[in-house]
């Protein structure tokens, strides 16, 4: 067993949200380590863009930009969003100049991003054998133990090496490996839907607008990318339909994904690899069940990619955190995360009951839901009001009261 290393903080995790949170908290003057697998690669489809495409809100790109990782990454942005439904005329516009803006978010590779974060990380690294505030540590590997004491939490690596902390910060992924070792119970909503992600290439340009249509089994979004005709596709679904397109022939799959988006975008001309991703809707009671550790970002919440929020929540969780850091010196003080962790249970919650409410109101196909999904869109484009209010709260500007 290698020589015991004392550090400040371990963040667990070098997902967009756990290298996030090594970047601010370094930026602060903490020690950190950030503990991860295996070092990210760029991944490119055959198409050239990245399967994984993320909708970054306005709030998040400004979070990215000052943590240096922004200025490295292309990105897309859109300025307008289309939303449209299978059963019923309801149509919902979203513009990004009736909210005073040119945009509404950006579209951005996911792996590209998070290599970028990884460069900034690896700046900031620790020279070997000086442990110097505001620098960052990169551990690569597989944990094989960890506790947490009301002193220190400890882990230990496959390969032995022993590590001792202040802090733990896991940003795990919703599989979290900290969350199952704490045995922290989770609030699961159980649903059957998959999504299947991929990029395809339209014979019309995307016209820089996020596309989404509300089909019975499951809501369809065509992302632009920064290529004019090529579009990130989410198609969530049931598994059962999932499972079925999956084995489609590519020309076969472009034909069925015209028509599910109306021909809109006119042919849908090609199709890269096909990726199902499971989908799921959970969450912590607690992301502070200690005065040592906090989870935040998929292994606080997972929520449905239907409105495209889940890595923007992990990041509005690094935001809380930096601001609170700036502060204390000590973040395992007792009660210093309660606020933090109450406020970010209560977004997730909302978040989760909303899109919950959302999937389940256009999953029904009956007449009269669709009379009332009709009135209730038409009421809610004639209050520019409230609509604004909604834009805001989606671009992570401003809160729904
Ligand atoms: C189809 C789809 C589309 C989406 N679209 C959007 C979108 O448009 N906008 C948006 O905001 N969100 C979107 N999301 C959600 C978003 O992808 C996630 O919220 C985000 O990736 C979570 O980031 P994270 O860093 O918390 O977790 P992850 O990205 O899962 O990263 C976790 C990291 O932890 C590492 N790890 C796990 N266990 C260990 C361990 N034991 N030791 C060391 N390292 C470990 C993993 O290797 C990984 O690198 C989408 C999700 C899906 C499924």
């Amino acid at each position: 067993m290698t020589a015991l290393t004392r550090s400040e903080v371990a963040v667990i995790g070098g997902g967009l949200v756990g290298v996030s949170a090594a970047l601010g908290l370094a930026a602060l003057g903490f020690r950190v380590t950030l503990i991860e697998r295996r070092q990210p690669v760029i991944q490119k489809g055959r198409l050239g863009v990245d399967l994984r495409n993320v909708a970054i809100s306005p709030a998040s790109q400004a979070l990215l930009g000052r943590l240096g990782i922004w200025d490295h990454v292309e990105s897309a942005a859109y300025s307008h969003m289309s939303i449209w439904e299978e059963w019923g005329a309801a149509q919902l516009g979203f513009d990004a100049a009736d909210v005073g803006r040119s945009e509404l978010g950006w579209l951005v590779e996911m792996s590209p991003l998070v290599c970028a974060g990884w460069q900034q990380a690896e700046q900031v690294r620790r020279i070997d054998g000086v442990d110097r505030a505001g620098d960052i540590d990169i551990v690569l590997g597989n944990i094989e133990a960890l506790s947490v004491t009301q002193d220190n939490v400890d882990i230990t690596m496959l390969g032995g090496e022993h590590f001792r902390f202040d802090f733990l910060i896991a940003a795990d992924g919703a599989q979290s490996m900290v969350r199952k070792t704490l045995q922290l119970p989770l609030l699961q909503e159980t649903m059957d839907q998959v999504a299947i992600a991929t990029v395809v290439r339209t014979q019309r340009t995307h016209q820089n607008t996020a596309w989404q249509r509300f089909l019975v089994d499951g809501p369809l979004a065509f992302l632009p990318t920064w290529d004019d005709h090529l579009c990130s596709v989410v198609w969530s679904q049931s598994r059962t339909q999932a499972e079925r397109r999956m084995q489609l022939s590519d020309s076969v799959f472009c034909g069925e994904i015209e028509r599910a988006l109306e021909a809109r975008l006119g042919d849908i001309l090609s199709v890269d690899q096909r990726m199902m991703l499971p989908l799921a809707q959970q969450r912590l009671e607690n992301c502070a069940p200690v005065s040592r550790v906090l989870l935040i970002g998929d292994a606080q919440r997972v929520i449905h990619p239907l409105a495209g929020q889940g890595v923007n929540l992990g990041l509005e969780d690094v935001a809380g955190i930096m601001q609170l850091a700036a502060s204390h010196r000590d973040l395992s003080a007792p009660g210093l995360w309660t606020r933090y962790a109450r406020e970010r249970q209560t977004r997730s919650k909302l978040m989760i009951q909303s899109l919950t409410l959302l999937r389940r109101i256009y999953a029904n196909d009956a007449p009269a839901m669709s009379w009332l999904r009709n009135v209730g869109v038409g009421f809610f484009n004639q209050f520019d009001g409230l609509k604004h209010q909604v834009m805001r709260e989606a671009m992570g500007l401003g809160r729904l009261n």
